[in-house]
């Protein structure tokens, strides 16, 4: 397959496992989108609840300022009144200024406070009492200090000694005392709130990375699994092309695809086979290329496959050198929009058709000629109306006679080559001499030769032939036949019998009209004659030749003619010698039938490599019987006889397989089977012969030695395990010792 197409279809396998979501999106994309999502919230969320802190922490710092405003204006009172205590004992102008100083502080402290407070009207309304008392407190030390300087001590201390400046400054320190408490509340309010915004920021950076990761995490693993999924989906994907090209390649029809604009983009072996051209020619080609029919017809052919059915039609494919080929072809419209075209070579059918035709028409003709003139006789007769003529009478009888014997002569040829050549006759070979067969054949025919004034002269050696007697007679008798027919009077019919080879050459000739060179091949042909007249002339049916050929093909050998037109002919078959197969052999290894080795079965349609088979086992001792096709096999097996069953499976009528119940002794005891075959078996076929015991060799890998040396280890009840490869101690001297 070239390697720039395209397959038909790809399997789906676990691609969809893979596949991305509704929105075109994988899972791992989507996890890969949540943990991003998931961080950028939990910073978001981290940072607002940081300002929130920040902002608590705030307020804890100014509560602490208020606070200490607080305790600064609690000491600035105390301190103005100690400075006012010790002016009043001294009178020291110094102490009074100090306390003026003192109480300016104080007032500068209450403004602050009051700044501080803004927002907090409970300690806004304490502070306007402060403010009050501070004020009182304030005049009342300029009175006391009035009166120390005008009155003296004592008086100022009787002043004193009423305790209303004491009062005075207890009510300022007790209002700042409640204020400060209530920011103490504050505060630890604050502190709670601000300890809890930590808290919730910490937890909420947590949470979310938390969150995060596992998103990541989920996200890694689901990407993970896609691409396992994907692996294993290219990897069946892969599997499954590697399947479709195997049976695209090994298709016995030849598969095209074409694409939307009907040009070919793929195209198999069997497919360059057909039309001939090499596999990457066909690529791009026009489909009308590949069709030999008119215009018209190739117009008509596109849309045919364009219509979505599987369709199937004949059509003609032109091959590369211009020759026409018919083909059945079924089309049917890929998911993809393009055309796979299947074409299968009809050339064989047609022709079959057209022989079938012939013959229908040619064996009706045939049999009603002389269906007709015996007709005609006895309607003659039984009318009544020869009475009087008894000769006329008489002539009629004869001539139904004749008829009736052409008709039962063509019914039993027809019959005749239909069933030999299907395998359907069972050659029954044993040793024969040629010669005694020919001369049978002449003994047969030469009543007919001395009524025709011809004479037939039989010469040769004595040759040993593996042959079935009666069949072989038959088509010397066909042969002889013909050759008397068509020699002049007084004419000679030679036939020899001689050794050619490892062959026996047998040759009838004649020294008629001769056959011209066309036509020799196709008079082995059903109903072929040189002339049409012969038949009717020479009272043939037209089948003797074809059924010879196929007596001779089944005894492995073959037939032909050669002649010089007005000189004669020759017809020569062979077949093969008996000696080869038998006794020279089986005699060197001191085997007789009565002490052989054993006796064998080759079931081989291949004529030779029968041949090989039954003569490397005869040299080691074997007796052995050859069947060309499986219903002959299965009748000798029935018979009963052999004692290991050497199989091939590809037989013409049936599969060797088929044998392996009938591989049995008469009394039913099962014989070995040794199956050798070209091709691969069934797993059903190996369990079918592994049942019965059987052993497969390989034909090609496994020399015909070395089955000879596993038959004789099977008949020596050894098991044969390794059967490709020769046994390890296993000789025909073995056996017998
Ligand atoms: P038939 O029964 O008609 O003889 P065959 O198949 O035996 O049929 O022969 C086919 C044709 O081959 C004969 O009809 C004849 O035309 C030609 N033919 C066969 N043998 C000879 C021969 N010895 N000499 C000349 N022609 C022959």
């Amino acid at each position: 397959m070239s390697g720039n197409t395209q397959p038909i279809t790809a399997e789906p396998g676990a691609a969809g496992a893979a596949r991305p979501g509704r929105f075109g999106l994988s899972k791992g994309t989507i996890g890969f989108a949540a943990g991003i999502v998931a961080l950028v919230a939990a910073g978001l969320l981290a940072y607002s609840s940081d300002v929130n802190r920040a902002a608590q922490a705030e307020w804890v710092s100014h509560t602490n300022v208020v606070l200490r405003s607080i305790s600064a204006l609690t000491g600035t009172l105390q301190e103005a009144q100690s400075e006012q205590r010790l002016f009043v004992l001294s009178d020291n102008a110094t102490y009074l200024f100090r306390r003026d100083s003192l109480t300016e502080e104080s007032r500068d402290e209450l403004r602050a406070l009051r700044r501080y407070t803004a927002d907090n009207p409970a300690q806004q309304a304490r502070l306007d009492s402060l403010a009050s008392a501070m004020t009182a407190l304030q005049a009342y030390n300029a009175r006391v200090s009035a009166v120390r300087q005008d009155s003296g001590v004592v008086a100022a201390a009787a002043v004193v000694a009423t305790g209303q400046g004491e009062l005075m400054l207890d009510a300022s320190e007790r209002t700042l005392g409640r204020m400060s408490l209530a920011e103490d509340a504050l505060l630890a309010e604050r502190q709670a709130a601000t300890a809890a915004a930590a808290r919730r920021t910490a937890l909420l950076i947590a949470l979310s990375t938390a969150l995060g990761v596992a998103g990541f995490i989920a996200a890694l693993l689901t990407m993970r699994s896609d691409v396992t999924m994907l692996r294993d989906a290219r990897e069946s994907a892969v599997a499954s092309e590697a399947k479709f090209r195997t049976l695209l390649e090994s298709a016995a029809d030849a598969i095209f695809v074409f694409d939307e604009r009907t040009r070919c983009v793929e195209a198999n072996a069997c497919a360059a086979s057909l039309v001939g051209y090499p596999r990457d020619a066909m690529i791009g080609m026009p489909l009308g290329e590949l069709l030999a029919q008119d215009e018209k017809g190739k117009r008509a052919a596109i849309p045919m496959l364009r219509i979505g059915q599987p369709t199937t039609r004949e059509s003609v494919v032109r091959r590369a050198d211009g020759t026409p080929v018919p083909v059945e072809v079924s089309a049917c419209l890929l998911e993809d929009g393009r055309i796979e075209v299947i074409a299968r070579d009809i050339t064989e059918r047609r022709e079959l058709d057209r022989l079938k035709g012939e013959f229908v028409s040619v064996v009706s003709h045939e049999l009603r000629t002389p269906l007709t003139s015996i007709r005609g006789a006895l309607g003659l007769l039984a009318s009544g109306r020869l009475a009087k003529t008894p000769h006329k009478a008489q002539h009629m009888i004869d001539l139904a006679v004749a008829n009736t014997d052409r008709l039962v002569r063509l019914i039993n040829d027809i019959l005749d080559v239909e069933r030999i050549e299907s395998g359907a006759v069972a050659m029954d070979r044993r040793p024969q001499d040629a010669l005694a067969l020919a001369n049978r054949a002449a003994d047969f025919l030469r009543p007919v030769a001395d009524a025709a004034h011809v004479r037939i002269r039989v010469s040769g050696e004595p040759v040993r032939v593996w042959a079935d007697e009666d069949r072989i007679v038959q088509g010397l008798t066909n042969l002889l036949g013909n050759a008397v027919k068509f020699s002049a009077t007084s004419g000679v019919v030679e036939l020899t019998v001689r050794r050619h080879g490892d062959q026996a050459l047998i040759e009838v000739r004649d020294h008629g009209r001769g056959i011209p060179a066309d036509k020799l091949e196709r008079i082995f042909d059903r109903f072929q004659q040189v002339d049409a007249s012969d038949s009717r002339e020479k009272g043939g049916t037209g089948l003797g030749l074809a059924i010879t050929r196929s007596i001779v093909r089944q005894h492995g050998g073959r037939i032909w003619a050669e002649s010089e037109l007005g000189q004669g002919s020759r017809f020569r078959f062979t077949i093969p010698l008996a000696e080869e197969r038998t006794s020279e052999y089986a005699v060197a290894n001191g085997a007789t039938a009565g002490e052989s080795a054993g006796r064998v079965l080759v079931v081989e349609d291949d004529v030779e490599l029968a041949h090989v088979m039954a003569t490397t086992l005869e040299s080691r001792g074997l007796l052995v019987d050859v069947s060309h096709n499986g219903l002959d096999a299965e009748r000798r097996l029935t018979r009963g006889g052999p004692d290991l069953l050497l199989l091939d499976v590809a037989l013409p009528d049936m599969t060797g397989v088929d044998l392996l119940d009938a591989a049995k002794t008469p009394d039913g005891k099962r014989i070995p089977v040794l199956v050798y075959t070209a091709v691969d078996l069934a797993p059903g076929d190996r369990a079918r012969i592994a049942n019965v015991g059987g052993v497969v060799v390989t034909k090609g890998r496994t020399a015909p030695e070395t089955i000879a040396d596993h038959v004789l280890a099977m008949l020596a009840g050894q098991t044969v395990t390794r059967a490709d490869t020769p046994p390890a101690s296993t000789s025909s001297v073995d056996r017998r010792t």
